[in-house]
């Protein structure tokens, strides 16, 4: 049977639908709501965006995820198509006008002579035909615990912690320096595998008290707010005893400051490198409920990371999500059982754009190989195939949490650090490679 079958009807089920159907591939959506709900959406229809209606920036010269923009408008994406419908004035965000948005892309699927949808719940994992499981953030439980009888359990995790991310351009390495506690590791880069910022005994009472004084987000309504251990928010650390995070993720044990030997830090923020150019660290311990704002301005008041940018910032949420660098291939296959892709946040991405991004490829993925036109991956230097090249190979495995398409995931231009180049320049150069390598691999298909 050559019907390709798509569990969820989210933002990445809807655009994999989309695609395959328009390759002329016979799809079934399988949908459990309005017949079961989860806590966040509200209606029945596809493609609802369940909490702000922001799809952020559609730059699609100097923004990643306005190249994620483009690229799918490029690819004739249906949720970008209606997004562009629905759009309502933001100046250079797009926001979209939610409700006839969903409605839009839930009769464009109707409409299609090649797509059914089924409504009810799937509870186990198919064993046979093509399938996309594309059942996001709130993946119900029964399915979740039919993916980890599959994976095993600690490869699908059913919260997100996320540490903030830095650029690790924009590191000031004259105060920080690359250090593994007690010097382990068995080569020089293991060794130097890890990036320290020393305070001063002033400087950690002034960043505990930041920290005590920022503004938090309240979990949602339906998330647990039972912390699993290890994980707990560094303002919740610092709430138990201002000492807590000297004694925890900021113990200066086993490190010498290598800009100032003669004074030993009070207490050190460590990074870990995050991807495997090398582009990306994160704050090792540092996940965290503090609103946007007030990070940054808290982050940036480390020794080292005055003038940080943030590739993403920290959060903890309810989020079903994939060890995907040890479990799906760059097909978006899950190893163990070819017959079955993932697509959308539950691969380790994270926001409507990127998921539907996901959703996108998945759908021409599989649509190949249904018609035997096999298809390679998206090219690593677009917005798309940085993404899957990021979760499906590039990310840490041990560390791994859901990514946000950003420049970091992308193949510096001319040396490891981007070069001399400035950033507009830079961002421009990635933007402009990634439009023709985009661009090739649609010709590809046609
Ligand atoms: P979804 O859009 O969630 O679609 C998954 C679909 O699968 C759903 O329709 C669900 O009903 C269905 N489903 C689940 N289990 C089954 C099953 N067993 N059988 C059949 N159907 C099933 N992203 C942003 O960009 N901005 C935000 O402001 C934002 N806020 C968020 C707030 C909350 C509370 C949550 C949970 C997520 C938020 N996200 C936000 C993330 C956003 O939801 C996702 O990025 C995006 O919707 C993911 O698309 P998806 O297709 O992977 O999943």
């Amino acid at each position: 049977d050559n019907t390709l079958h798509i569990i969820g009807g989210g933002m990445a089920g809807s655009e994999a639908a989309w695609q395959a159907a328009n390759a002329g591939v016979q799809v079934v959506i399988h949908e459990m709501r309005p017949k079961v709900e989860t806590f966040a959406h509200r209606t029945g229809n596809l493609a609802e965006m369940v909490c702000s209606n922001s799809f952020r920036s559609d730059d699609d010269e100097q923004n990643a995820v306005g190249l994620l923009h483009w690229e799918m408008r490029a690819a004739n994406g249906l949720i970008m198509g209606m997004a562009d419908r629905h759009r309502l004035p933001a100046g250079g965000a797009l926001a979209v006008d939610r409700d006839p948005f969903s409605e839009s892309v839930t009769q464009a699927l109707m409409d299609h002579p090649n797509v059914r949808v089924e409504y009810g719940e799937i509870t186990e994992l198919p064993t046979t035909g093509h399938w996309i499981i594309a059942t996001g953030p709130l993946t119900s439980d029964k399915l979740g615990a039919a993916i980890q009888r599959e994976t095993g359990s600690e490869r699908l995790a059913f919260f997100d912690a996320i540490a903030p991310i830095v650029y690790a351009d924009s590191i000031d390495m004259s105060v920080a320096w690359e250090q593994s506690r007690y010097d382990k590791g068995e080569t020089e880069a293991e060794r130097k595998a890890y990036i320290n910022c020393p305070m001063t005994k002033p400087q950690y009472e002034a960043f505990i008290d930041a920290v005590l004084a920022s503004d938090k987000t309240e979990f949602h309504e339906g998330e647990t707010a039972g912390y699993f251990d290890g994980c707990l928010p560094i303002e919740v650390m610092a709430e138990r005893g201002r000492e807590t995070l000297r004694h925890g993720p900021m113990k200066p044990v086993g490190l010498t400051n290598a800009n100032d030997p003669a004074n030993k830090p009070y207490a050190v923020v460590q990074l870990r490198r995050d991807n495997a150019l090398g582009t990306l660290y994160n704050i090792v311990g540092f996940q965290t409920k503090m609103k946007y704002g007030p990070q940054s301005s808290v982050f940036r008041m480390i020794p080292g990371l005055e003038n940080a940018n943030f590739a993403r910032l920290g959060g903890i949420h309810r989020n079903t999500f994939l060890n995907s660098p040890t479990l799906l291939d760059d097909q978006m296959r899950l190893r163990s059982r070819p017959n079955i892709r993932f697509a959308g946040q539950v691969t380790g991405v994270e926001g409507y754009v990127e998921s539907a991004a996901m959703g996108l490829l998945a759908g021409r993925l599989a649509a190949a190989e249904i018609l035997g036109k096999p298809l390679q991956t998206a090219p690593q230097d677009t917005a798309m195939g940085a993404l899957i090249h990021h979760i499906t190979g590039g990310a840490e495995a041990k560390t791994f949490q859901p990514m946000n398409v950003n420049f970091g995931l992308f193949r510096p231009l001319d040396g490891l650090r981007g070069g001399r180049k400035g950033r507009k320049d830079r961002y421009k150069g990635y933007t402009d490679r990634a439009k023709e390598a985009f661009s090739q691999w649609l010709e590809s298909q046609s």
